[in-house]
């Protein structure tokens, strides 16, 4: 449930109603908009009672929250979340792209991505070491070396990294190097990692499974909240369709406004694996962009004719620069921006 404070209320009221109800052995989490203050409680509701609150000074009223998930909801949190990593923000006004290879190959080509996408305004860099591959025999990332990589790429663009955590007994090792944790598609329903990577402050960017619902990405995101990590991104990254002959999946551009709705969570578009071709790539984050996506997570890599995972879907980095000049437009239509280090000169869309 939560407590909705009268606009004249005191910041005595809401500590008071606040040591009230940790009292009575809630946790609560405060939320100051621009227009209201709201106290969610965090508890079993049964058993509170309501009444006694309700006649607390500056309480206006108390709503129960019906959905299932409840921290991830907007009643809980009208105002949208913010998630900081080093001194960038997602969520706030600016775009935040996050570029670089699927996986981490070696030292030059994961150096060379983040350069070249730093250069075009991404603002973190992404970057696989730990690779959930359909087939065992398909290139499984480097592991730790990978990590050392994305760390020693971080030291010279400064760059923050978000790499793909896989098992419960790689969340420390991963976190150590790491400064967002992903979780993969195919993970998104992994509830003991889910719990795991919530036990931790790092930020977490969640990726909807290629055949998840909604409400199930909300729930599993709930997991990570309850656990105390409110440090959560979702991130669309397309669903399994019946044509796959022209892309790999759909991407589902309306959970976008769907979810900011629903949720106060950042949301974040994988224009790369929702489509699987490089020449799809930019009218996926247009249409990101336009729909209202907080930020983009795109796949870049210097030569992806000889990339060891998903070169089909990675953009060349003049290509991914033409992409990020295409995108500053829609993005001013919406009101939003996308940070750029420098101007980089528009150009036709060529891989
Ligand atoms: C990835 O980002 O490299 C990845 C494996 O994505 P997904 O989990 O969405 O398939
Ligand atoms: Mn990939």
């Amino acid at each position: 449930m939560i407590i909705v404070m009268n606009k004249s209320a005191s910041n005595k009221d809401v500590s008071d109603v606040i040591h009230r109800v940790e009292d009575m052995g809630y946790q609560v989490h405060l939320s100051r908009g621009t227009e209201r203050t709201i106290i969610g409680v965090i508890g079993d509701e049964r058993v509170l009672d309501s009444q006694t609150v309700e006649q607390l000074s500056g309480v206006d009223k108390i709503v129960p929250i019906l959905k299932q998930y409840k921290l991830a909801s907007r009643e809980f949190h009208p105002e949208n979340s913010q998630v900081k990593v080093d001194d960038v923000v997602i969520g706030g006004d600016e775009i935040v792209v996050m570029a670089g290879p699927c996986s981490v190959e070696n030292s030059d080509q994961v150096l060379e991505a983040a350069v070249t996408s730093k250069e075009a305004g991404a603002k973190v860099l992404r970057g696989g070491a730990f690779k959930p591959r359909t087939s065992p025999y398909s290139f499984q990332g480097l592991g730790e070396d990978g990590l050392k990589l994305l760390k020693e790429a971080k030291e010279k663009t400064g760059l923050p990294i978000i790499t793909e955590v896989m098992a419960t007994d790689q969340v420390d090792l991963v976190a150590r190097y790491a400064d967002i944790l992903q979780i993969g598609a195919r993970n998104v329903q992994n509830y003991n990692l889910l719990q795991a990577v919530g036990e931790t402050q790092h930020p977490v960017l969640l990726k909807r499974g290629f055949a998840t619902t909604i409400d199930e990405l909300l729930l599993a995101a709930e997991y990570i909240l309850s656990n105390g990590n409110y440090q959560v991104m979702l991130c669309e990254r397309g669903v399994r369709s019946f044509d796959t002959k022209y892309t790999r999946n759909m991407l589902d551009i309306m959970a976008v406004p769907i979810l900011k709705e629903l949720t106060h969570l950042p949301v974040i578009v994988d224009p790369s694996h929702s489509t699987g071709k490089w020449e799809l790539v930019a009218a996926a984050s247009r249409a990101a962009v336009a729909a209202g996506a907080d930020g983009l997570l795109v796949e870049v890599h210097p030569d992806p004719e000889v990339a060891l995972s998903d070169g089909r879907q990675s953009l060349k980095p003049k290509t991914f620069a033409a992409m990020m000049q295409q995108i500053k437009g829609i993005a001013s239509a919406v009101g939003r921006t996308v940070g750029a280090d420098r101007t980089v000169e528009r150009e036709m869309v060529t891989n």
